[in-house]
């Protein structure tokens, strides 16, 4: 059984993140979306609602979410994964995941990472700008599954 973790902090999940853990899963026996806690980063959902929403946004017997807050590699080893798969958009991506991968690599020799390209019209699609254009009032229904623009139109209009 060939198991792929898919991490990331997912403050929301985007069409981006489902178009790679899609693709992950036909690749792969099983795929575990990891939503990592960083206590750097402020968020706007707290990590049972980020998982909450993910799991609203994939029907797939092979993926399943989990959470994690210590380092990534321990929880691949224990999960016994062979991979860590990650998306790559622009060339900005570039220099910080393959920093990444190498550190990993390092601490966990049996572990490869693997990169699968952005689609086109997910290029310049992160949460951030989601989370923005929800602010402003903007349209996010091509950005974010469902449940994700319904949450966050629900927040925006709380703030105002
Ligand atoms: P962000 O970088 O937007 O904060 P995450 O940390 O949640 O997002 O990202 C988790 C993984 O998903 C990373 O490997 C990242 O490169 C990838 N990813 C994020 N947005 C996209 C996208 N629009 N298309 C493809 N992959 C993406």
């Amino acid at each position: 059984m060939r198991i792929a973790v898919c991490p990331g902090s997912f403050d929301p999940v985007t069409l981006g993140h489902i178009d790679i853990i899609e693709r992950a899963s036909q690749l792969f026996d099983s795929v575990i979306v990891l939503v990592m806690e960083n206590s750097t980063k402020t968020t706007m959902f707290t990590v049972e609602e980020r998982m909450d929403l993910i799991s609203k946004s994939i029907c797939n017997d092979n993926i399943k979410v989990d959470t994690y807050n210590g380092l990534l590699v321990d929880y691949a080893r224990q999960a016994g994964a062979v991979a860590i798969v990650k998306g790559l958009r622009a060339m900005s991506d570039f220099d910080y995941e393959f920093q990444q991968a190498l550190i990993n690599k390092s601490l966990y020799q049996k572990i490869e990472t693997v990169f699968l390209p952005a689609e086109g019209q997910n290029m310049y699609l992160s949460s951030s700008m989601v989370k923005e254009v929800g602010r402003l009032g903007g349209d996010i229904s091509s950005y974010v599954p469902k449940a994700v623009a319904k949450e966050i139109y629900k927040r925006c209009k709380g703030d105002k």
